[in-house]
């Protein structure tokens, strides 16, 4: 199921599956910083669990492993406690996250902040009258089925606390303390962030936890003190239904895909006897068979030699015939006229080679032609062009951007980021925060324009991404994500700018060649955000010119190149699957069930396999038409002015419909589909095992030593497969990502590993613990170590 990624733990994980190459390393160079914006993350994130690492499972014979009942069997009763307002009680304001109630309760008066069972709220009074804000914290209920069962298809399910639903669960203190709060309250407030999600959060805290049918809305973009107050004047009487229901109808729609699906697949898996836990969803069917299409492309492909040719041609001519050319002569001597020119068609018959035989001495006749290329600046960022920006500059993966740029909201630095918009209105105050931050970049000579530029697309809910034009002092990724988004900002009141672009041609009969070259005439803009433009000085040439030279290369015709993090991102919002907020996290779900891998994505044997699988046995899974469908009919619930329950019924009912023909699609093929899988898995494994092997054991010299992880001890080490008849191990570093790389031990001969770890430069080391190399170094490092996990600790 979709859920807003909001940990840095998650990050850390998907970062454990992207092989990191030597070159990436670079990324992980940087100066380690102590965040700056920690207090929510303190509080809140180390609650936040990251999620099992898959790519440790095994594919298991059946009486091997106990299959525990899970609470998903369980019958579980809830109903929820009947409150009442009370009369003349105080208005609780109820906020999504801890961090967001303490800026509300700030800017709306003067809080004093209380306390119940460790969780804060706060208590102040505006024009005489009381109000309390508290928060959620994040999601307080889940979706869980009825009646206890694992057949498919089930539909029968409903909200529950998530207390409820899993064990030791962090949210109760929540959803105890605004229960406490709401049986004294007069009336309700949601001050959740405002897009489907936040007002799901807001709905059940009002139907579930305080018994009411509906309550007042307060809608806002940032948590500056301005808007807050605006929001809270202006405050709707009603919860957005639209958006509501739209987000419970997303919810159960991903309920029914994910664990009918997931069921379906794991059913045929054991029908061959074996178990393992398999997933595929609503989104995620889909944008996976994007990626193994272009495996299957890239498969498909075969390479076709063609040749360039080049020729360098010298400018014959007498001096100060030309006035550009005399002063580049001048400048520099002759020979500066000096050209090489590529010949305009790719060639790939090689006979026609021979057109280029003897053309060295001969004369072309020269000619340049100049024009003028307006740019200006790009659109205001929404959360897509943020991440695809922020991968390109700083090779930061859209989930680590989204979870940065929430933290600078909820710092009131910047404004609601999960937003799809590229307008900026007036009426956020943009002339305000444009002199300040104008100002402070010190550019206030390149703002020309009053009004931004703007790009065309639109949320209802929430303008582009822009900064408050509050302060504070940032360092590392979140200042670097700040910078970006404020310089984007900046550039939008810009002068477009101006490049001279320039082609020269040579022509000799009907041969013609060609050079490109480009200045930038007028920064403006580009002066301020940071632009990839590559100028390239080139002379003007005209009339007879001789060639002196000339070239052949062999070429070879390229594969379609993989998706990157960014890319496939962009993909999915141009083929409108998925939401913006939930794109990252199936991205993520697909590297956590192994069926992608690598920062240049690949799919692995198990992702091409289920693919093949379901295309040929129930395609209707990886519909994306199917999928793009219902995204339309939630955005058109969005929109609805009343009728929302008929229309949630109608969505629901289509797609309890789809999950029908599924899985009797499965029914009848669930040996097929099985055995397919377990072949699939088999090959992964075989896979990760070869990437993963090390050496020989040098112990019982029978076995292979592997970069094992144990569940227990929570870290990576050295195992021989023989076990258990070989016990032999090594130790290695706790934290970070291990690699193999390509470098052997000089004292030792041992393979070499490396040890990237974020705001570290990569160390890379020998495994052998009675290698010289480790004698002085093991002391050292030990304490190294110990260091480095306090550090963690307080990371
Ligand atoms: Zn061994
Ligand atoms: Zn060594």
């Amino acid at each position: 199921m979709p859920k807003k990624p909001k940990k840095t733990t998650e990050e850390k994980v998907i970062e454990d599956y992207f092989p990191l190459d030597e070159e990436d390393a670079e990324h992980a160079t940087e100066k380690q910083v102590k965040e700056t914006i920690p207090d929510f993350k303190q509080i809140v994130e180390k609650e936040y669990k990251k999620p099992e690492r898959s790519s440790l499972e095994r594919v298991e014979k059946i009486p091997k492993i106990k299959i525990k009942k899970s609470k998903a069997t369980r019958k579980v009763k809830y109903s929820p406690k009947k409150i009442k307002l009370k009369k003349g009680g105080y208005e609780l304001i109820v906020t999504e996250k801890p961090q967001a109630a303490s800026k509300i309760a700030s800017a709306l008066g003067n809080p004093k902040r209380k306390d119940s069972k460790g969780i804060s709220y706060y208590e102040l009074e505006r024009k005489g009258k009381k109000i309390i804000v508290a928060c959620a914290v994040g999601h307080l209920f889940t979706l869980k089925q009825n009646i206890p069962g694992s057949e498919i298809p089930i539909f029968e399910i409903s909200w529950i606390p998530n207390y409820l639903a899993r064990k030791k669960d962090f949210t109760k203190k929540y959803y105890d303390t605004l229960l406490k709060l709401a049986k004294d309250s007069g009336s309700i407030t949601i001050a959740t962030d405002y897009d489907i999600e936040g007002e799901v959060i807001g709905l059940n805290v009002v139907r579930f936890i305080c018994g009411q049918k509906d309550a007042k809305r307060m809608k806002f973009s940032t948590l500056t003190t301005q808007e807050l107050n605006k929001a809270y004047d202006e405050k709707s009487p009603h919860i957005d239904w639209g958006q509501a229901i739209a987000g419970e109808t997303r919810h159960y729609l991903d309920w029914f895909y994910g664990i009918n699906l997931s069921r379906a697949l794991m059913n045929a898996i054991k029908t061959t006897g074996r178990f393992k836990i398999m997933s595929i969803g609503r989104v995620q069917g889909p944008a996976l068979n994007l990626i193994v299409q272009k495996e299957k492309d890239i498969q498909k492909f075969k390479p076709e030699p063609y040749w360039q040719v080049f020729i360098t041609v010298d400018d014959e001519r007498p001096r100060g015939r030309s006035i550009a050319s005399t002063e580049l002569r001048a400048e520099s001597g002759a020979g500066k006229n000096k050209l090489e020119l590529k010949y305009n068609q790719d060639i790939f018959d090689k006979s026609k080679l021979e057109k280029f035989e003897n053309i060295v001495g001969k004369t072309a006749i020269a000619e340049t032609k100049k024009t003028e290329q307006v740019l200006p600046p790009n659109p205001p960022f929404n959360l897509t062009t943020l991440q695809t920006e922020a991968y390109k500059f700083y090779g930061l993966t859209p989930s680590r951007t989204l979870q940065i740029a929430q933290s600078l909201y909820l710092g009131g630095l910047i404004s609601y980021p999960r937003t799809s918009s590229q307008k900026l209105p007036e009426s956020i105050g943009y002339k305000e925060i444009l002199k300040k931050l104008a100002k402070e970049y010190n550019v206030e000579k390149l703002i020309t324009k009053k009004k931004p530029v703007e790009g065309k697309k639109l949320d209802s809910a929430h303008p582009s991404i822009y900064p408050t034009g509050n302060k504070q002092i940032l360092a590392g990724d979140d200042e670097k994500i700040y910078n970006l988004i404020t310089k984007r900002f900046l550039s939008l009141f810009c002068d477009s700018a101006i490049i001279d672009n320039k082609k020269v041609s040579a022509v000799l009969d009907e041969l013609i060649f060609s050079a490109r070259g480009a200045s930038v005439r007028k920064k403006a803009w580009m002066e301020i955000y940071p632009t990839k433009l590559k100028e390239i000085e080139i002379p003007d040439l005209k009339g007879e010119v001789k060639i002196t030279n000339s070239k052949t290369e062999q070429k070879e015709t390229q594969p379609p190149k993989r998706y990157s993090p960014a890319s496939i991102i962009s993909q999915l919002e141009k083929k409108n699957l998925g939401t913006k907020a939930t794109r990252s996290s199936i991205l993520e779900t697909l590297y956590n069930r192994n069926y992608v891998k690598g920062k240049s994505i690949e799919a692995t044997p198990l992702g091409i396999s289920l693919i093949t699988t379901l295309e040929k046995y129930s395609p209707i899974i990886i519909n994306e038409k199917l999928t793009r469908n219902f995204e339309n009919e939630m955005e058109a619930i969005q929109k609805l002015k009343k009728n929302f329950e008929e229309k949630e019924k109608k969505v629901i009912d289509k797609a309890k419909q789809t999950i029908i023909s599924i899985a009797k699609d499965f029914g009848k093929n669930e040996k097929k589909i099985g055995e397919e899988l377990l072949k699939a898995t088999n090959e992964l494994r075989q896979q990760q095992k070869i990437e993963n092997t090390l050496m020989r054991c040098p112990v019982c010299k029978k076995g292979d030593l592997g970069i094992m992880y144990s569940r227990k001890t929570k870290r990576h080490f050295i195992a021989c497969d023989a076990y258990p008849d070989c016990t032999n191990t090594y130790s290695l570093p706790p934290r970070g990502v291990i690699k193999k790389t390509n470098k052997v031990c000089e004292e030792c001969g041992f393979p070499m590993l490396m040890r990237l770890l974020r705001g570290r430069r990569p160390w890379v080391f020998c495994f052998n613990p009675k290698c010289k190399t480790n004698e002085e170094w093991a002391k050292k490092r030990e304490k190294k170590e110990e260091k480095e996990n306090t550090l963690s600790d307080l990371e």
